[in-house]
């Protein structure tokens, strides 16, 4: 996936600075991905850093477009390396995962993982990584607080979607060969184990759900979050 756009790389800091005030608890995400090819051999830590800023700047500007004036974006990305760099309302951060912290209201991500993830799977994960995330920050944002963990996680997937899809009908971010079968990659590594109860507090819902959500966000915009 490739954004149009002049983009600096960004430097990684492993600094939190300020206090959070309490709120809710993090929202804890999905496990390490299986491992596949990535498809268009675009994996060094310098395009990391490209596409991680890429992603967060697109997704800004989308989400400005779309609420308009008094949207504020989501506050900081902190990459992090171990358990407890970083933590949201009092609860340390766990490694392999990424997450929207409302108390704080930043996105915090596993910097190891996620770069394995992109090498893994390739670049269009990290747009759908950060575009799921950015979209708990809307949510929160919005004052939408589904009952259960499943609904609030499958309108995220969704969200994303929308995002990638949106930006590349207009033109801002490209579609690569291959970057469709990444996301059906990233998205059956994401999804909960069999077994999981959807009414779980954890559960995010199935490879299968996760993909169903995505692909009517990419394919129908907003309105197929119910928003
Ligand atoms: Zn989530």
């Amino acid at each position: 996936m490739r954004a149009r756009a002049v983009l600096v790389p960004v430097v990684l800091s492993l600094l939190l600075t300020g206090c959070l005030p309490a709120a809710s608890p993090p929202d804890v995400e999905e496990p390490a991905p299986a491992v596949t090819a990535n498809q268009d051999g675009t994996n060094t830590p310098e395009e990391f850093s490209r596409d991680i800023q890429a992603a967060e700047e697109i997704a800004e500007e989308y989400w400005e477009q779309r609420l308009g004036a008094g949207f504020s974006p989501v506050r900081r990305l902190i990459p992090y390396e171990r358990e407890g760099d970083v933590d949201c309302a009092g609860e340390p951060l766990p490694r392999n995962n990424a997450v929207y912290c409302s108390a704080g209201d930043f996105i915090a991500y596993d910097v190891n993982w996620a770069f394995a993830a992109f090498q893994q799977v390739g670049d269009a994960f990290l747009f759908y990584l950060l575009g799921h995330e950015y979209a708990h920050g809307i949510q929160a944002r919005l004052g939408i607080r589904k009952e259960f963990t499943i609904e609030q996680e499958l309108q995220a997937d969704c969200m994303a979607g929308a995002f990638i899809g949106d930006k590349a009908r207009e033109g801002r971010l490209e579609m690569q060969d291959g970057d469709t079968q990444e996301l059906a990659d990233g998205l059956e590594a994401v999804g909960d184990d069999p077994g999981q109860p959807w009414f779980a507090e954890g559960a995010h819902g199935t490879a299968e759900q996760r993909m169903k959500s995505f692909s009517a966000g990419y394919n129908d915009s907003l309105q197929a979050c119910g928003l």
